[in-house]
């Protein structure tokens, strides 16, 4: 199991962010986390990647406690957060090299993760330079850097426009075919471009959990 969420709820304040959530995802998987904007999708994955706690509940990714292993967990994963804080001035490649050493990578995983990204046309510019969608890649590159077994990309494609979104979406099933993946999107069409399975939650609740086959069908 490379993910595994146990009765899980957060609260800020009076605002309830998730009520109770429970799911596994499988080693391999291609999963979409859908849900409408205040959901509780970022919050569930700051609670993965260990930026936040939550009030009840545990979870494991990797077969590693979010509580008590969080180094390990940090290590499992490569997360691409809503708002990817980039420095623009920095070129592509002084940036990756940054991140690098923080995760004590070797040089040629940059080239590496440049080429798995499509980026090496991009790569001699400044972040600042670079579109919207050139500017996701270079974070997602920097969250394959240490070779994670798990990806959590929060909402990845949006904000792009539709050929930097096809684009996008082919390098993330490329990078994602040896990981799991674990992706939240307001759209039902990311989900089914991508994903082999759907987790959709409302107002901090799994409302539906499905393979993408019978999405359409009763069970
Ligand atoms: P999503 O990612 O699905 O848009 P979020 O996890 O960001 O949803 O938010 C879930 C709910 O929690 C929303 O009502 C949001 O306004 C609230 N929320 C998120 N972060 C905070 C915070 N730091 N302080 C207060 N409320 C928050
Ligand atoms: P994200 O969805 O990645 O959390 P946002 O732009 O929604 O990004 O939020 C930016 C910051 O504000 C985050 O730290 C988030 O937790 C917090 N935040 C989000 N919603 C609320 C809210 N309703 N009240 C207070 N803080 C919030």
């Amino acid at each position: 199991m490379s993910i595994e969420v146990k009765n899980i709820s957060k609260s800020y304040g009076n605002q309830k962010a998730l009520d109770d959530i429970s799911f596994a995802v499988n080693k391999g998987e291609i999963v979409g986390f859908l849900g409408p904007n205040g959901a509780g999708k970022s919050t569930l994955m700051k609670i993965l990647t260990t930026y936040i706690h939550p009030d009840e509940g545990s979870a494991m990714v990797n077969g590693h406690d979010i509580i008590t292993e969080q180094k390990a967990v940090q290590l499992s994963i490569g997360y691409l957060p809503e708002h990817n804080p980039l420095y623009l001035d920095l070129y592509v490649r002084e940036y990756l090299a940054f991140n690098a050493d923080v995760y004590k990578v070797t040089k040629s995983r940059i080239e590496e993760v440049i080429q798995l990204t499509g980026l090496s046309t991009e790569s001699h510019k400044k972040i600042g330079q670079l579109s919207k969608g050139f500017r996701q890649r270079v974070g997602l590159a920097n969250a394959l850097l240490h070779n994670p077994d798990v990806l959590i990309l929060d909402e990845p494609t949006t904000g792009l426009d539709p050929n930097q979104l096809i684009e996008i979406r082919n390098v993330i099933k490329n990078v994602g075919k040896d990981k799991t993946v674990f992706l939240s999107t307001h759209i039902m069409q990311e989900v089914e471009a991508i994903c082999d399975r759907v987790i959709i939650i409302n107002n901090g609740k799994i409302v539906a959990d499905k393979k993408l086959d019978n999405l359409f069908s009763e069970n």
